[in-house]
């Protein structure tokens, strides 16, 4: 099968409540287009919104249906962050940088609102409810309590403010947390509905071609054009290409760049049974998203009438049903009038981290851009830096900060990557579990 490699398909919660179709025919023919996308997440969509409304015609190639990658997979918690804290990137770089890096935060999440008013895409449910950031300890409160001042004070932040203990417990219905940080400006989407809304938005408003089963095998450049090769045998040639394929870089070695500085992490999710009224009423009562303080972050929310609780999933190439039940067992020690309710849906995906925790995009080549290492936290990240690339694409040189590609680096020691994320994610429960 052409190099291609397989993953199992997804039976996720926005899967059973999609409203669109995201399958598109494969590539059956030859084409000349301007820019060749390969992938059709956020990434790829969003680079191809840029691209068709700058009058150029893109292509969009994915081995799958839209939708079945990150995009199609995640918990819908929009957030205006990067793993990498801002005092953290203003001591290591300076405070100008950190200023740039926050209004790049700031705007990916804007995009995402323009995207969906531009084409209309109410089925993807976004809301700006806010993300409460829910502090597991006292030592991690005072962290907080320090970013806080700081973001205010440094960079004129007033969309983030503290919740006391008391005020967190009343609203998520958990007495695990000690305290919070309100975000107001962020909040939640359906996946799912917005990968897929936004691909029909693309081939209705300007005709952009999306190919899926087209997974691409191969792709030469020279001074002229750059081409690809699908699995099928069709041949695509244009003057630039954009790869937009981030944690699923290893389907095939074409995109053997990217796959070479990124570590896939499993993350899973599980969806309860429809909750009760009073369950309901009593946990999560805003509405928005929560994440955990914890390194081994754990987030939840509710959508379509349950909760949503996330957190990392198994090693290796496979989901396995004891990391669906440690997800199930974290649940109901947060919030224990859950013990006993079923689970509708489980599913996982990988998403990408980098060595600097940070994401990048920008030109490797004189005819292909990349984006991707979005670190968990892709949904408006990825839609950003898909409009990022394409800029690149069209002979731009957008002012990108540390999101510069030539900042990421490989990965040492590829093939021991595996060992390296057990080890990493052993430490990082360690720590947790001493207060740290
Ligand atoms: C379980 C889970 C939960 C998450 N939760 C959140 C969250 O709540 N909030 C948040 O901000 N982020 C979250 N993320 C991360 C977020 O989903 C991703 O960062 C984002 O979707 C990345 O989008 P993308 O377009 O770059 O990649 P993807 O959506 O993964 O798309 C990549 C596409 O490339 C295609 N592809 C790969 N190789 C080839 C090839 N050779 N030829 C053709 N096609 C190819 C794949 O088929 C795939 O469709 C989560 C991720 C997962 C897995």
């Amino acid at each position: 099968m052409n190099g291609l490699q397989t993953f199992p398909s997804v039976n996720s919660l926005w899967q059973a409540t999609s409203h669109y179709d995201g399958d598109y025919p494969a590539l059956t023919e030859d084409k000349q287009v301007d820019v060749i996308i390969i992938g059709g997440g956020y990434t790829g969509l969003s680079a191809a919104h840029h691209l068709a409304s700058k009058g150029l015609q893109p292509l969009i190639l994915d081995a799958h249906p839209i939708g079945w990658g990150g995009s199609g997979r995640n918990g819908g918690v929009i957030t205006a962050k990067y793993r990498m804290t801002f005092p953290d990137m203003a001591s290591q770089f300076d405070l100008q940088t950190a200023r740039h890096m926050h209004r790049i935060a700031h705007q990916a999440v804007d995009h995402v609102a323009e995207l969906i008013d531009d084409y209309g895409l109410e089925r993807a449910c976004f809301r700006r409810s806010g993300n409460l950031k829910c502090v597991h300890n006292e030592h991690v409160m005072a962290q907080v309590r320090n970013e806080v001042e700081w973001l205010r004070r440094e960079l004129g932040d007033r969309t983030l403010s503290l919740l006391s203990k008391e005020q967190v417990a009343e609203e998520t219905g958990s007495p695990a947390f000690v305290g919070g940080m309100l975000a107001t400006d962020v909040g939640t989407l359906h996946p799912l509905n917005y990968s897929r809304g936004l691909a029909a938005g693309l081939t209705q408003r300007w005709g952009t071609m999306i190919h899926c089963h087209s997974s691409v095998a191969d792709i030469r450049a020279d001074s002229h054009q750059v081409s690809v090769t699908t699995s099928g045998g069709q041949r695509v040639t244009a003057a630039q290409l954009i790869m937009a394929t981030n944690a699923y870089s290893s389907l095939t070695p074409a995109t053997r760049f990217v796959r070479k500085r990124l570590i896939p992490f499993r993350s899973s999710m599980i969806a309860t049974e429809p909750l009760s009224a009073g369950q309901s009423a009593s946990l999560l009562r805003e509405e928005r998203s929560y994440v955990e303080t914890r390194r081994m972050m754990r987030w939840f929310r509710k959508a379509e009438g349950r909760l949503l609780f996330g957190g990392r999933g198994a090693f290796g190439k496979h989901d396995s049903q004891p990391a669906f039940d440690a997800l199930y067992r974290a649940m109901v020690e947060l919030f224990p009038s859950l013990a006993g309710i079923n689970i509708d849906y489980q599913w996982s995906g990988h998403v990408a981290m980098t060595l600097d925790a940070l994401p990048h995009v920008g030109r490797i080549a004189p005819r292909i851009c990349v984006a991707g290492g979005y670190n968990g936290a892709g949904v408006a990240q990825s839609s950003y830096l898909g409009t990022l690339a394409a800029q690149f694409a069209a002979g731009e040189s957008p002012e990108v900060a540390l999101l510069d590609i030539h900042r990421l680096r490989a990965v040492p020691l590829y093939p021991l990557r595996e060992a390296g994320i057990r080890l990493m994610a052993g430490w990082y429960q360690f720590l947790d579990a001493i207060g740290r």
